[in-house]
């Protein structure tokens, strides 16, 4: 027999959830993906659900202000995470055809953070990102995580850094893969990213009430993750 609705529900909300928010050159990609694997948790990286329908709009040449076609290719996106071993970073698939490195570009992420202020298209993506909350936990990476997706998650972060820092980072990033950008064209992009994601209308970019707040304009990953794991056990055995 079914678990009834209510008790689907209350099994689903005793799964611990930490979520990791903020604007992009933070790191809280890689300290998100570093948790997961440390505590052998699940993994959600937010924005690749909607860099991926960025990429699978252009394939489809759905323009990115059609809010209708878009939230109905978000309901039915054909998408795939694929893992080999829990908290690991996953390979992603678009109808099968693999786009782990085809949405990591600039065009993906600006094109995502258009699209992604469409209501429609968020409530249409709210379930299948929700659906990753399974046990032992899940780590999660975003900008609404905390506020509007996970509200219940068990520690809530949100990475700051000064725009400055974070475009140098996202600049020496596209360095290190060869490729070529100037450090203003980044700066301006990031700014630009960064307005859209906290000014729209639903799910803007901002902290939760009850999220802690780190700034790692002068940390670098290693001390930001010791910090959070520092912080982990009061969280953890609190919602034991
Ligand atoms: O994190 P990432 O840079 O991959 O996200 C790409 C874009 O997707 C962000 O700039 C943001 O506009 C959008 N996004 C979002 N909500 C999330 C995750 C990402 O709106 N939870």
């Amino acid at each position: 027999m079914w678990p009834s609705l209510e008790l689907h529900t209350s099994l689903m909300s005793s799964i611990p959830v930490i979520t990791l928010d903020g604007p992009s050159g933070t790191g809280k990609g890689t300290l998100s993906q570093r948790l997961a694997q440390h505590l052998h948790w699940h993994f959600l990286d937010s924005g690749a659900l909607y860099r991926v329908l960025a990429l699978a709009a252009t394939q489809h040449t759905i323009h990115l202000t059609d809010e209708p076609a878009l939230a109905h290719l978000a309901q039915h996106l054909p998408v795939k995470f694929v893992v080999n071993q829990r908290g690991a970073h996953p390979l992603i698939f678009l109808d099968n055809q693999d786009v782990t490195h085809a949405i990591r570009t600039e065009k993906c992420g600006n094109d995502a953070s258009t699209l992604s202020a469409l209501p429609a298209v968020r409530q249409a993506l709210i379930d299948r990102q929700r659906a990753f909350r399974q046990a032992p936990g899940l780590v999660t990476d975003g900008r609404d995580m905390g506020t509007v997706i996970f509200p219940d998650a068990t520690l809530k972060l949100f990475l700051d850094a000064s725009p400055e820092e974070r475009a140098r980072r996202r600049h020496k990033q596209l360095q290190d893969k060869g490729v070529l950008t100037d450090l203003t064209t980044i700066q301006t992009e990031l700014q630009q990213r960064d307005d859209r994601d906290r000014q729209r209308a639903i799910a803007p970019l901002k902290p939760a009430a009850d999220a802690l707040i780190i700034d790692t304009t002068h940390l670098n990953i290693d001390e930001v993750f010791k910090q959070i794991l520092q912080t982990l056990p009061k969280f953890l055995t609190q919602n034991r």
